[in-house]
């Protein structure tokens, strides 16, 4: 935990799903310290392109990557198909924490922040990606490894009571 910086309740318990799924990574977490997109760094001072790595027509924001940029907005489209409930348009970051920590029949909370963590980590991977050595794989094959996380997560994590059911909801 030492190495994340939480802000609030909803992102703690955000982290403490990552760390009990067992697939937190550096990467993984929502404020990753030693990673900062360009926003905040150019607030601090330094010298740093602004645009979007990824998109190059929009700052660079946390909220911009993770909920607008068109590669999001790609595998939020992915991500809508399969799962069973309205998954609204987040206008910013602390509507997708009151989202992946609400629960309905159809989505529980644990598939929701099991969709998100494995989002936010996809994304931010592909624009490191991108910031350094200026490859991007295209969204609809990144999909398939969230994908694929979503299934062997869930599958990992089958014989726990909150985890028993949650196939059901994700289709595929
Ligand atoms: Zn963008």
């Amino acid at each position: 935990m030492a190495n994340f910086i939480v802000t609030s309740e909803m992102e703690y318990r955000v982290v403490r799903f990552n760390v009990a799924a067992g697939t937190l990574s550096n990467l993984v977490c929502l404020r990753p310290r030693g990673y900062q997109p360009a926003d905040r760094l150019s607030s601090w001072g330094m010298q740093v392109p602004t645009a979007c790595c990824i998109c190059s027509t929009n700052p660079e924001s946390r909220d911009h990557l993770m909920l607008s940029c068109s590669f999001a907005l790609t595998l939020w489209s992915e991500i809508r198909r399969r799962l069973q409930c309205a998954v609204p348009a987040f206008s910013d970051w602390s509507d997708l924490i009151q989202w992946s920590c609400s629960s309905s029949p159809a989505a529980p909370m644990q598939l929701r922040m099991l969709v998100v963590q494995a989002l936010v980590y996809s994304v931010w991977r592909q624009r490191n990606n991108m910031f350094h050595n200026q490859l991007i794989t295209p969204p609809l094959v990144v999909f398939r490894d969230i994908n694929r996380h979503v299934i062997n997560t869930i599958n990992a994590f089958r014989t726990r009571k909150k985890f028993k059911d949650l196939m059901t909801f994700w289709l595929i």
